[in-house]
């Protein structure tokens, strides 16, 4: 039998990127988009806030496009400041990399367990499910997921205990299944 452990947002992450005006470092989305239109070329942008002074900048989404290659739906959400598009955009890598930002997750999302009762048996195979591609370290997962502390699931790595196909150091961002033998 496999277990299920959901890694889910809870909120928006916070846009990583200097503020020109305080040298603050994170920008929370307004939750608002500005769409300007000239003859048939569009651009649109998502606006966030500094967390510090509350400056607005804006993160390009779209730029110079012929308004025609633009499927309508997206124009319609852009128009409307449709909550679910922000997150979507900022999850977006290619909108990332267009305007050197990075997200922090910090505080972010949470750890659905789905009960504890799998916790006695001797052999578990857990599968872990990402609902968004949240940075976070495995060490961190299981222990919450296991109840078990972040020592105790280092040393059951060190000792064959706890195995996975993936690497469970440093960060992982999508799915992965491990089994831990006692
Ligand atoms: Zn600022």
């Amino acid at each position: 039998m496999l277990d299920n452990l959901v890694v889910m947002p809870t909120c928006l992450p916070l846009v990583l990127r200097r503020c020109h005006a305080c040298a603050s470092e994170r920008f929370r989305a307004s939750g608002k988009f500005r769409v300007n239109a000239n003859h048939k070329l569009i651009d649109a942008w998502l606006l966030v806030l500094c967390t510090a002074c509350g400056e607005t900048e804006k993160l390009t989404v779209l730029e110079r496009m012929n308004v025609r290659s633009v499927r309508p739906e997206l124009l319609d959400r852009l128009h409307d400041n449709d909550p679910g598009l922000t997150a979507e955009l900022l999850q977006d890598p290619v909108v990332r990399r267009r305007n050197r930002i990075a997200l922090d997750w910090d505080n972010a999302w949470r750890l659905d367990t789905g009960g504890s009762d799998h916790l006695d048996r001797e052999v578990i195979d857990v599968s872990v499910r990402f609902t968004a591609p949240i940075p976070v370290r495995p060490v961190r997962l299981i222990s919450e997921g296991c109840d078990l502390s972040r020592a105790e699931v280092e040393r059951l790595i060190t000792e064959g205990k706890l195995v996975s196909a993936v690497r469970l150091s440093g960060r992982l961002s999508g799915g992965f299944t491990f089994t831990l033998k006692r």
